[in-house]
């Protein structure tokens, strides 16, 4: 009924290729440096098929970049995301931003040079909740997913039992540990991590995850929620016994960055991310 390919070029530049009877769509696209590699990818997959969709879940460098180098090798494909989305990608700042960020990526990855087509980043379709994307033989609902971001949406294929999710989920840290990844907001996370938890899922794609199947669907929500309320509760708890933001922002580091997360994301990218979610958990709602 449908098929999903992991065609990120190097981990931490995810990207899963949807492939139905009637159309194809990429989740999420990657980093701009190692696009070339990522549409080789996709084009190994697709054959004579071309790219209908790119679909984004959110707007941050490493899930929107390659966008703008599908368009370049399959002109016709449209690139959905929210209209936060769309208007973060048009900005300049937030372009200049995404190539500090791939350039200091590649240089890490031994990359010096590499085409940047980031001044054409664009969302071709806005799409808000409840919004359905036609994929012939699949219909994929918006779900709008803020807490990672407030840009962050997710995709419902209802019949196939198909959830294709977003980062406000959280990120597997080890077995059974779930990364809380609410940078700007702690209860808008909680209420999409339970509003998903009630649909009927039987595959669950994850982005720095990847995809589950079966009971590990239901088993990672439950445990998504589990660390998203223990986190906020030790955090807090730490921070009444009188620990400092640096030793708070630490015991998240020891918790969860694990061989698993450094593996996709750089120590300073971890760091950075630390630093907003801590203070959101210490937040009053
Ligand atoms: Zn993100």
């Amino acid at each position: 009924m449908f098929t999903l390919t992991n065609v990120g070029a190097i981990s931490g530049s995810d990207a899963f290729l949807l492939v139905t009877a009637g159309k194809t769509a990429l989740l999420d696209s990657g980093f701009s440096f190692c696009a070339e590699q990522m549409l080789d990818n996709i084009a190994r997959v697709l054959g004579e098929r071309r790219l209908d969709y790119v679909l984004l879940t959110h707007s941050h460098y490493d899930h929107a970049s390659g966008s703008v180098y599908c368009r370049k090798r399959w002109p016709e494909v449209q690139i959905a995301g929210s209209a936060h989305t769309a208007r973060v990608l048009a900005k300049d700042s937030a372009r200049t931003l995404m190539r500090q960020l791939n350039d200091s990526a590649a240089r890490e990855q031994g990359v010096t040079h590499y085409e940047d087509l980031l001044a054409e980043l664009r969302v071709d379709r806005i799409v808000s909740e409840g919004d359905e994307i036609d994929l012939g033989s699949m219909q994929l609902k918006v779900l709008e997913l803020p807490g990672h971001t407030r840009c962050s949406i997710g995709f419902y294929a209802e019949k196939a039992k198909l959830l294709l999710g977003c980062e406000t989920l959280g990120v597997l840290s080890d077995s059974r540990l779930i990364m809380p990844c609410c940078l700007v907001n702690y209860e808008d996370s909680l209420r999409a991590i339970e509003r998903v938890a009630k649909l009927d899922i039987e595959s669950l794609l994850l982005p720095h995850t990847g995809l589950l199947q079966g009971p590990a669907c239901r088993q990672f929500l439950a445990d998504a929620r589990h660390w998203l309320e223990e986190t906020r509760r030790r955090i807090r708890e730490a921070n009444a016994a009188g620990k400092s933001e640096a030793d708070l922002i630490q015991m998240f580091k020891d918790l969860f960055y694990t061989e698993l997360v450094r593996k996709n994301q750089p120590e300073k990218a971890f760091d950075l991310n630390a630093s907003y979610i801590i203070p959101l958990l210490l937040k009053e709602s």
